[in-house]
């Protein structure tokens, strides 16, 4: 069994010993798009330095933390919504930090930046995308993200949890954010990076885990990486497909279980929840390109890439390389059409989840503007109801056939929905808003149909908010560049 020393490495020897798997276990788990080359693999086990978070030595200590920040929880009152603040100066959630940001302070401003842009990318890419985020550190030394301590975020989300399992889920992941400051605390990170799989649950019905904010049409799940690099706690996120389609079968336990025991680590037998709760520390050097190095690995027992069945050779750098451009040109859009908006709402936020109810549908609207035109998005994130208008949508926009499209865009957005991630915990509730009154005039004879332009025919400028409208049979177009047609 492996164990922490007091120097807070964990010692290499201790690390092969447990945690070895035989080549055996290995034929229970033949699918058969799996790659039969890959057996190879497996011999490379032997020298693997991974070890399992539960194996160490100072597993009961975190579990007797994580015990008294449940206890903490059941005291509070679970009725009364109000976020309890824990000792923290830092904005406990994104409408104090709207209301700071609009007072003027710069760190705030760029905390409702990041959770915007976040929610934004988490709803347009639902697999085959790679985010990395910077944790900060309070000054008690705390990992802070969206900032909030992992304890916070759960004592603030686990009152807003409708069903037991996502309850059961956030306990987890609690004590999964217990492993992670410790091992952060005492080094660990610097050579071991700690991995997480995170599944679409699998007791729940599919329209439940849908509810609750997972991506159920090809049963997406993350990989988790947190490590330190360069003097900075960095998460990972990478996510993968685990179906092909709506309903096809599910090959994502038996990727997963396949790229952990790759490394020594294995989890068969085990389900969705407790391969959850079965976190790994692997040794950096076994990760020469960090959370792609696991998606490679998955990619290689499912013929996929990133999850989804694909042509042609697998470039995961240039993919990395697209993923950042992603999300800098989502930026720019977020910035426009979220994060000012959101600012300017400030005044009028009463509960203190008002501000993430705002943010869920200003994201939900523009990703039903973008979509249209941005192929990079996956075109079935607004729910398979919605995924044959956007495709078609796509192919009349390709075409310059803008009254036809128009139609796909409007029944798209009728019909889909969009969400975040589903540790976002919020609920769907709308969020009265007061900031587009502008048309008064019966708008009940007017189809107004907005979507973003990649380009405006006329100036050239870029993602360019296009409005149509018609009426009385007459249409017209605006672009906010100006041009009219
Ligand atoms: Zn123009």
């Amino acid at each position: 069994m492996g164990e922490i020393s007091e120097q807070g490495r964990v010692g290499t020897a201790e690390l092969t010993m447990g945690s070895t798997s035989d080549a055996q276990v290995i034929s229970d788990f033949e699918l058969q798009f799996l790659d039969p080359t890959l057996e190879a693999d497996f011999d490379a086990v032997a020298q693997t330095l991974a070890v399992e978070a539960r194996d160490l030595a100072i597993e009961p200590e975190l579990r007797s933390r994580t015990a008294k920040l449940l206890g903490k929880v059941s005291l509070l009152d679970r009725s009364n919504s109000e976020p309890v603040n824990v000792e923290l100066e830092q904005p406990m959630t994104l409408k104090q930090a709207v209301e700071e940001a609009v007072k003027g302070s710069h760190e705030a401003l760029q905390f409702v930046r990041k959770n915007a842009l976040t929610d934004y990318t988490e709803r347009a890419y639902k697999s085959g995308h790679v985010v990395t985020a910077e944790f900060s550190v309070n000054e008690n030394n705390q990992l802070i993200q969206y900032g909030q301590t992992a304890e916070d975020m759960f004592i603030n989300g686990s009152r807003h949890m409708a069903h037991p399992l996502l309850l059961e889920r956030s306990i987890t992941e609690a004590h999964n954010g217990q492993r992670q400051q410790y091992y952060y605390e005492t080094g660990v990170l610097k050579d071991f990076a700690m991995v997480t799989f995170s599944l679409v649950p699998d007791v729940i019905t599919s329209q439940e885990a849908k509810e609750a904010g997972y991506f159920t049409e090809t049963m997406s799940y993350a990989i988790q990486l947190v490590t330190e690099e360069t003097g900075k706690v960095i998460v990972q996120s990478a996510f993968v497909a685990g179906a092909d389609s709506p309903g096809a079968p599910r090959f994502d336990t038996q990727a997963v279980t396949k790229t952990a025991l790759s490394f020594g680590i294995d989890y068969t037998g085990a389900g969705i929840e407790e391969i959850l709760s079965r976190p790994a520390l692997i040794h950096k050097s076994m990760l020469p390109d960090l959370v792609v190095t696991l998606v490679q690995k998955s990619d290689k027992y499912t013929g996929r890439f990133f999850g989804r069945p694909h042509q042609g050779p697998k470039d995961y750098q240039a993919h990395l390389t697209e993923c950042h451009r992603r999300e800098a040109s989502a930026e720019s859009l977020v910035e426009e059409f979220v994060v000012e908006p959101l600012l300017a709402a400030a005044s009028r936020f009463r509960h203190p989840t008002d501000a993430n109810k705002y943010l869920d549908q200003l994201n939900d609207k523009l990703l039903k503007k973008t979509i249209f035109t941005d192929k990079s998005i996956d075109s079935n994130v607004l729910g398979a109801i919605a995924t044959d208008h956007v495709e078609q949508a796509r192919i009349y926009y390709a075409n310059g056939d803008f009254r036809r499209m128009e139609r796909e865009i409007l029944e798209a957005q009728r019909l889909g929905s969009s969400s975040s991630c589903p540790t976002v915990y919020k609920s769907r509730v709308e969020f009265e808003d007061y900031s587009e009154s502008e048309d008064d005039e019966d708008s009940s004879q007017l189809e107004v149909c907005e979507f973003i332009s990649k380009e405006c025919p006329k100036c050239h400028a870029k993602n360019v908010l296009t409005t149509s409208v018609k009426k009385n049979g007459k249409t017209t177009y605006k672009g906010a560049c100006g041009c009219v047609g």
